[in-house]
């Protein structure tokens, strides 16, 4: 897991800016979530290896289209965020699907609104690539969310009040 968290910190996302867009997501709905509960959920998410396979596969390809590296006429789609494209939302829906159809949701919101480091990402990026990287964010912060909204679903029905990481 150190593997993809320096990955992404190289790429100038880190864990508790993650962690803020979940705590965002499910505040509304879990009002004594705590940030470090979120910060929790995203680590349990990078911890899983179809997640990190998603996150080395889309940043290779952001990086290989900053160097200029990628066969046309991929380089350019990629390297331009062709809006209809739509692989890079299609990979990172692999991260959302692994706590079922609730982080579909949120991915949406998250791909339209673009809060915090989603939307940093997409402006200001001089030379950089973050083609894949900000849905790749997007789908993490919408899996972390809905392993949330699961835990405080199943500790409400065992009548314990605690959330599982
Ligand atoms: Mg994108």
């Amino acid at each position: 897991m150190r593997q993809v968290i320096r990955l992404l910190s190289s790429r100038g996302v880190f864990l508790h800016q993650i962690g803020e867009i979940v705590y965002r997501l499910q505040k509304p709905y879990l009002p004594s979530l705590a940030m470090e509960q979120c910060i929790n959920a995203v680590e349990t998410v990078l911890a899983k290896r179809e997640v990190q396979y998603a996150v080395y596969t889309g940043v290779a390809l952001d990086m290989l289209a900053e160097q200029g590296g990628l066969p046309q006429p991929l380089q350019d789609i990629v390297a331009v965020d062709e809006p209809l494209y739509g692989l890079d939302e299609v990979l990172a829906m692999g991260i959302t699907n692994i706590y079922g159809s609730i982080g579909i949701t949120s991915f949406g919101y998250l791909d339209k609104e673009k809060p915090g480091v989603i939307g940093d990402l997409n402006k200001n990026k001089g030379s950089r690539v973050n083609t894949f990287l900000d849905d790749l964010v997007a789908g993490i912060a919408a899996a972390a969310s809905a392993k949330l909204a699961h835990n405080a679903k199943d500790s409400k029905s065992q009548g314990d009040g605690t959330f599982q990481a």
